[in-house]
């Protein structure tokens, strides 16, 4: 059997299914990172398997001594220094293109994203939740609110919040970090409501993210998965894109513009 027909048989289907949805959300996870050169947490070539295990407590730690944790931040010597440099440095790829378009033309409502990176919104995306913050935004950890990191020139350590004078850390969440309950709540909105789930380059097995499919699914959304490898959620999805994001998802985009059938090609005049 010709090796493209499954996808082509999955890309009718997962088209169907998106031009069906009445409100479509993406769960988005590492993988569609690593297609733009950031290197994953675990597995080879992970910051954690290159470096070894952080410690668990960094959010402690920043509590206990926030003028401390943000000494050895700005210093530029800590041990994710590399992996902030290689966030600096990468761009969005065609698969954050891909979903900022099916945004605009009305085919995809929201963005649940594990990602830190800002890359969603560098490819024109504006409907994001962040569980796991922006690495642009500082979060203040009395108040809540978020504030560009620009806006701050750092010669105040720790940076303080402008509303209540709380000490601000930088948005990404932790190790020992909550989840900040603001974004727990949004994902849980958009959870319920969409009957179409994207499950784009994550394998979704860590909390809180692991449990959105499964809610999702419960209240009758069709789930349609986008990952070069098997999940534990491929089997309760009804179409399985397997391949890497950026490489699929532009061709299910293209089944999806006005004017174009279910096979991508643009209708004759
Ligand atoms: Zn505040």
């Amino acid at each position: 059997m010709n090796g493209e027909e499954p996808l082509e048989r999955a890309l009718e289907q997962a088209s169907q299914i998106v031009a069906a949805a009445d409100y479509t959300v993406a769960l988005v996870g590492a993988g569609i990172s690593v297609e733009s050169g950031i290197p994953p947490f675990r597995g080879p070539g992970g910051v954690w398997t290159k470096l070894g295990e952080p410690a668990m407590d960094g959010y402690q730690r920043f509590i206990a001594d926030p003028t401390a944790w943000w000494t050895e931040r700005l210093s530029g010597k800590d041990e994710f220094a590399e992996f902030l440099k290689t966030l600096d440095d990468a761009k969005p790829n065609a698969a954050h293109y891909a979903l900022a378009e099916m945004e605009r033309l009305g085919l995809l409502h929201h963005v649940i994203t594990q990602n830190i990176d800002n890359l969603h919104q560098e490819a024109g995306g504006s409907e994001i939740t962040e569980i796991h913050g922006n690495r642009l935004k500082l979060r203040c950890v009395a108040c809540g609110a978020r504030f560009p990191l620009r806006e701050f020139n750092m010669e105040e350590i720790p940076p303080r919040c402008p509303d209540c004078r709380g000490v601000l850390k930088t948005d990404t969440v932790l190790f020992g970090e909550p989840i900040p309950q603001d974004a727990l709540q949004s994902c849980d909105h958009h959870t319920r409501r969409c009957d179409c789930m994207l499950l784009v380059g994550t394998s979704a097995t860590v909390y809180p993210a692991a449990e959105f499919p499964i809610i999702a699914a419960r209240g009758g959304a069709r789930l349609v998965e986008v990952n070069p490898h098997e999940t534990p959620l491929s089997e309760i999805c009804r179409a399985v894109l397997r391949g890497p994001a950026a490489e699929v998802l532009p061709r299910l985009v293209e089944r999806l513009r006005p004017g174009a059938d279910a096979t991508g090609r643009e209708e004759k005049p």
